[in-house]
């Protein structure tokens, strides 16, 4: 059998939650390959460029407003070579095993947002509701959904925190970091 082509993923640890990167980095450990860490601080543009998927929509602002808060730890991640994910891909089962559905409420006990998101319930009262959810979908992390692209977003993250400027030859020389270096491109 082939062996699976190697899937990468960015997780990031969002504003507040840095103080759980240890025991984050530890649970994707056991399943993903994890080839650089970092940190960043976000400008509200390279926020908006992160999440060029959200744009225009109604939670967009709060999202942009809360990622440029604080300071974002980075991991970028890759499935392990010859460990089965139960045919999903990579990024698929880390999402529903590791990390978990966007509302926290609604994500598997045991998984990153459920453990350590706010998953404070709903209320009747409409303006009460608002700031709830807005807590609520603070939800810890982000991580590449299947249907997002993880170049696009490992090549936002990479610039804004002058990774690829930073990058030593000597790390370039590694086979895993060749790879992913390969598919992002640079922006001049
Ligand atoms: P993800 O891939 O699970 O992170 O979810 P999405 O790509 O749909 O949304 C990106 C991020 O926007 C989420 O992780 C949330 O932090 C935030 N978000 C999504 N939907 C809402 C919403 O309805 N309200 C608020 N306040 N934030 C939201
Ligand atoms: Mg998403």
């Amino acid at each position: 059998m082939k062996p699976k082509p190697v899937e990468h993923a960015i997780v990031l640890i969002k504003p507040g939650y840095s103080n759980r990167l240890k025991e984050i980095r530890s649970r994707l450990e056991k399943h993903g390959k994890i080839l650089l860490e970092g940190k960043v601080r976000l400008s509200p543009k390279e926020a908006e460029e992160f999440y060029v998927i959200h744009d225009g929509k109604p939670f967009q602002q709060t999202l942009v407003d809360y990622m440029v808060s604080g300071e974002v730890p980075f991991l970028i991640v890759s499935n392990k070579p010859g460990k089965k994910y139960n045919d999903a891909s990579f990024r698929q089962w880390m999402r529903e095993h590791i990390i978990g559905a966007t509302d926290p409420i609604e994500a598997a006990p045991g998984t990153i947002r459920y453990d350590m998101g706010d998953r404070t319930p709903d209320v009747e009262d409409k303006i009460k509701n608002k700031e709830i959810k807005k807590k609520r979908m603070q939800n810890v992390v982000h991580f590449t959904a299947a249907d997002e692209d993880p170049y696009y977003e490992i090549g936002v993250i990479l610039r804004a925190s002058g990774w690829f400027d930073a990058l030593p030859e000597q790390a370039k020389r590694k086979e895993d970091l060749r790879i992913l270096l390969a598919k992002l491109t640079p922006k001049k």
